[in-house]
């Protein structure tokens, strides 16, 4: 399960249609995160994101960025709609040629989004159901 990487080639949008986003290509990796970022930013416990090469997007329409520290020490930017708001991907300094993309800017054609992990386990909170089937990160995943 962990070593899932589905192949996509799908088109959607943020929710006001302003901009639309394809992503085609090999998925990298999938997990679910729970860091506080991520809740401030989803309104819920956890992200559902994956790992994707950068050189598969293609984007239409202005876009506004947010670039913050990550924990990592690295530059973590957030791509969104200016007008309606929606997150149509992040990129981190640390992982450049990549993107990680949320999996419900894929709403209606993303049954084939299997997480293998949770990372930021430490801000994860017990109302936010998450599989224990998955191994549960304290922060990142280690590398290796
Ligand atoms: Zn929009
Ligand atoms: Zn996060």
């Amino acid at each position: 399960m962990n070593d899932k990487r589905p192949a996509i080639d799908l088109r959607t949008g943020c929710d006001c249609g302003a901009v639309t986003l394809t992503a085609t290509g090999q998925v990298i990796s999938m997990f679910q995160c729970a860091c506080v970022n991520c809740q401030r930013v989803t309104g819920t416990g956890h992200s559902s994101v994956f790992l994707f090469p950068e050189s598969g997007l293609a984007v239409t329409g202005a876009v506004k960025t947010f670039s913050r520290p990550a924990d990592s020490g690295a530059n973590f930017t957030r791509h969104f709609c200016p007008a309606c708001g929606t997150t149509l991907y992040g990129e981190s300094s640390r992982a450049p040629g990549l993107c990680i993309l949320p999996a419900g800017l894929f709403a209606g054609q993303n049954e084939w989004f299997v997480p293998g992990q949770l990372i930021f386990a430490r801000s994860h909170q017990g109302w936010d159901e998450i599989a224990d089937s998955i191994p549960w990160h304290e922060s990142y995943r280690p590398t290796g």
